[in-house]
């Protein structure tokens, strides 16, 4: 099969933006969200016939084609995220070091534990986030790509949560893993700027979730000073 990721101008389509859908999206929300949009835009099925709706009934159906097959998915995916690089050439890719996580945070991929909400209502209540990111000020103006390493649960590889006897998971069907979240702010960045993620659309793949609903991020740009009572010790 020969379909082109290429718009009339030559551009990489995003087919994900096409079927309204996220790049994570599982193969039955692809179909679904598919099937819902060609009705609408279908000549046949919507009884409505024009040129505009024949071009957009046609780019539907290459999206599907492109996103229902893991093949062609993948080789569109590696495209995609080759040119969004592109996109973004100026900011600055952060160390893991200038990421601090909050003491209990920290505990939690420490210790490998499942979260408890409790414990996160009340790191968010200590501290008013759950990572602080330290930057420039260079920095601040060109925008920042921050990998997060995040506490997650995986579906036992071994058995899937089938045998009792796993030695893998020992019968919980679960494993604690350590999974990264990449994160892209665009500038111009405030000190002391707060950031939240939804991580349950940012899960690392089909298996693996984000112990966390989602990701509070503080910046904090190096030099300057930090007001407010949500910063611990400085
Ligand atoms: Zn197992």
């Amino acid at each position: 099969m020969n379909i082109s990721f290429l718009d009339d101008r030559g551009s990489l389509v995003n087919f994900y933006e096409v079927l309204n859908i996220p790049p994570t999206a599982e193969k039955a929300s692809v179909r679904a969200s598919f099937c819902a949009l060609i009705k609408i835009f279908h000549p046949d099925a919507s009884g409505i016939d024009s040129e505009d709706r024949r071009r957009k009934a046609h780019l539907i159906i290459r999206a599907y084609k492109v996103l229902s097959d893991p093949l062609i998915r993948a080789e569109y995916d590696r495209l995609l995220s080759a040119q969004r690089r592109a996109d973004r050439p100026g900011f600055a890719v952060i160390a893991r070091a200038r990421v601090r996580y909050s003491v209990s945070l920290e505990g939690l991929l420490r210790t490998r534990m499942l979260n408890k909400r409790i414990r996160r209502n009340e790191r968010l209540r200590n501290f008013g986030q759950d990572v602080e990111v330290f930057i420039t000020p260079g920095e601040a103006r060109s925008g920042v790509i921050v990998r997060i390493d995040l506490p997650s649960r995986m579906s036992c590889p071994l058995c899937y949560g089938e045998e009792s006897e796993c030695h893998v998971c020992h019968g919980v069907g679960r494993i604690s893993a350590t999974s990264a979240v990449e994160i892209t702010i665009p500038p111009p960045i405030a000190h002391d700027a707060l950031y939240e993620f939804d991580l349950m659309k940012a899960r690392p793949d089909r298996f693996t979730a984000f112990t966390m609903k989602s990701l509070k991020t503080r910046i904090c740009v190096i030099g300057k000073k930090t007001a407010g009572p949500t910063s611990p010790q400085h």
